[in-house]
């Protein structure tokens, strides 16, 4: 058996070197696993959220990148994720309001509102509301944002960004203003005039950045940060950080990397001029009309437009990767791992937001190498957080789009309608995929695509961790609000109700039969001649006392969803040792004990058996055992 299995895995790998990779014909996921999915709802608060934006990132965005980069059998780390929805990401037209019609397909900075503040507003605007157009300013009451909640709160914030970290998207937890190009002082001055520090506003994206105070902020957008805060003035606003306690301000990959703590200050890390350089070499989806003037088999001008790795592709091509590495601009994982390295170190914990943005831009340029390679780059920072979670579960992650956008995958011989740009790369698994860009009409001649446009689909939402259930279902983006913030009480709990009450004792057995009466004294000696009569019966006894009360009826059986398993549980002092029957074959290996709503303990369940140890003495009360899928009612007393 062992040197076939030897044998068997030699010619594999040479298979896999010559011919594309296999695909199995059929389905190996065909467990039940409804009860692991249960065990996995986890009422608590979390101490930690971090959100994930994929900027533009749509199902087609997402499969696109898994089918180029991990093949149809792969799976990203997002797809790791237990709980997934949909969420609704309508924005408002302008309007005289107070109610306004609704835009379908908004741009980045009412979406980022919609989860930002819990509330919706227009297109161009930032946690503002609405108003008649986009320079007639809405008003910002009741337009608070997450972060700032969880800064009020104590906690540590953090927001990262591969787009300048004045765009739209970080700006929406960050910034109050009626246009999204208000990034700096000058632009400001020049577009949103009235809300200037100077006539009395709260300035611009990058001044109000500082003034939020979120402790560690990282991306691009340097070049809104050297703009002056007065016109003509020399004091811009990475002066204003600095002065406002922002000490540590890294530039590059290394100097981020040499940044350990928050002890220095907060760190405004800002390491491009404009938007991060992204990840992949652009190749861009063309027309067949622009592919017919500029293949060179069809012996036309020779020059850049003939280079198919910039130019519509082929079955075999792949996408160069080396752009970013190229650069000293550190990677979304690598600035996610240092904002969580960072923000962990506060004892109440951190909220953060990690946007993957140029999914979104390239998508717009119909660069489909730029637009897979971004993607890849976001879902590898998912990985890191959840490499994060593994030993703290008490983060929430969440990850979402803002709206979708147009790339889709066709088939790969179909040529789309003229106007329409397509690219062909080869995957993976060494087969041709194609994709269409066509909410825009590129022509037949540009160098780059056009702009194509925003989609109005649903767009994906998932989440691991504690409350990570609220994304199930079909949600508004304004939803997303009140999961950044923790719900309290939970209503996702799934502990059974109590079983009923055990059925009243038997009767007690009637007492014994009382002793037998005195014996009747004897009767008083006749008179003399006769013979007196017999004394009477003495008295019954008293009847015996009642016997004691049979014992009580079994407790009725937990109701908790209708799973057999058991547990039972013995308190001493700290510890709570537990015994879990199991009436499945999925065996849980962790357990955790909760009470209203908090975690108090953790445990793993060996063979059944599991013992916490609390902090303190256990205090009388009622707690949740949630292990094997189940939740059990423990009482304390
Ligand atoms: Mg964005
Ligand atoms: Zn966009």
């Amino acid at each position: 058996m062992r040197r076939r299995s030897v044998a068997a895995l030699a010619v594999l790998a040479l298979a896999g070197a010559t011919t594309s990779a296999a695909v199995a014909v059929g389905s190996s996921a065909d467990d039940e696993y409804s009860a692991t999915l249960s065990g996995r709802i986890d009422p608590s608060k979390p101490k930690n959220v971090i959100l994930f934006v994929g900027d533009g990132m749509g199902d087609a965005e997402v499969t696109l990148a898994r089918y180029y980069a991990k093949g149809a059998a792969g799976r990203l780390n997002m797809d790791r994720l237990p709980f997934r929805g949909s969420q609704l990401h309508y924005v408002l037209k302008a309007g005289p309001g107070p109610n306004y019609l609704p835009n379908y397909t908004g741009d980045s900075a009412p979406t980022a509102t919609a989860w930002s503040t819990g509330r919706r507003t227009q297109d161009n605007r930032l946690s503002q509301g609405p108003s008649s157009a986009d320079n007639v300013p809405g008003s910002n009451a009741g337009y608070r944002t997450y972060l700032e909640i969880a800064r009020d709160a104590g906690k540590a914030t953090g927001n990262v960004s591969t787009a300048e970290i004045t765009d739209a998207t970080p700006a929406g937890p960050s910034a109050h203003i009626s246009q999204r190009a208000c990034q700096g002082p000058n632009d400001t001055r020049t577009t949103c005039p009235t809300e200037t520090k100077a006539s009395g506003g709260l300035g611009s994206i990058a001044e109000q950045q500082v003034d939020e105070g979120f402790d560690v902020v990282l991306g691009g957008g340097k070049a809104r940060y050297q703009q002056p805060l007065l016109a003509g003035g020399t004091t811009n606003v990475l002066d204003y950080a600095t002065t406002n306690g922002y000490t540590q301000q890294p530039t590059d990959k290394a100097g981020l990397a040499a940044i350990t703590s928050l002890s220095g200050g907060k760190v405004l890390g800002l390491f491009s001029n404009g938007n991060m350089t992204t990840e992949y070499k652009p190749l861009f989806a063309r027309t067949s009309a622009f592919i017919t003037a500029n293949n060179p088999t069809t012996g036309q001008t020779p020059g850049a437009l003939n280079d198919i790795n910039t130019q519509g592709g082929s079955a075999t091509t792949r996408c160069d990767e080396s752009q970013r590495s190229a650069t000293n601009e550190p990677s979304l994982p690598a600035m996610t791992k240092k904002a969580i390295d960072l923000l962990d170190d506060d004892p109440q914990g951190f909220t953060m937001q990690v946007e993957g943005a140029s999914i979104d831009k390239r998508d717009h340029a119909a660069d489909v190498c730029g637009q897979i390679g971004e993607t890849v780059a976001f879902d590898d920072a998912i990985g890191v957080a959840l490499e994060f979670q593994a030993s703290h579960p008490d983060t929430l992650i969440l990850m979402t789009a803002d709206h979708a956008h147009s790339s889709q995958i066709i088939n790969a011989t179909a040529v789309p309608a003229t106007g329409s740009a397509f690219a062909t790369l080869n995957t993976v698994d060494n087969a041709p995929i194609r994709v269409s860009y066509g909410t825009s009409d590129t022509g037949a001649g540009a160098t780059t695509s056009g702009s194509q446009t925003h989609t109005g689909a649903e767009v994906p939402i998932w989440g691991a961790g504690p409350q990570a259930a609220n994304v199930v279902g079909t949600l508004d983006e304004t939803d997303i609000f009140s999961i950044l913030n923790g719900k309290t009480p939970s209503k996702v709990g799934t502990v059974g109700t109590p079983g009923p009450a055990g059925a009243p004792g038997p009767a007690g057995t009637p007492g014994a039969a009382g002793p037998a009466g005195a014996a009747g004294a004897p009767g008083a000696n006749g008179a003399n001649g006769t013979n007196g009569t017999n004394g009477a019966a003495g008295t019954n006894g008293l009847n015996g006392a009642v016997g004691p009360t049979g014992a009580t009826g079994a407790t009725g059986a937990t109701g908790a969803d209708g799973k057999n398993g058991k547990v039972t549980c013995k308190v001493t002092g700290k510890k709570i040792a537990c015994t879990v029957t199991y009436a499945s074959s999925r065996k849980a290996t962790s357990a955790r004990l909760v009470k209203s709503g908090r975690t108090v303990a953790r445990g793993t369940l060996s063979r059944g058996k599991v013992t916490f140890t609390t902090a303190s003495r256990l205090k009388k009360g009622t707690y949740t055992l949630v292990a094997g899928g189940r939740n059990v009612r423990l009482v304390v007393r």
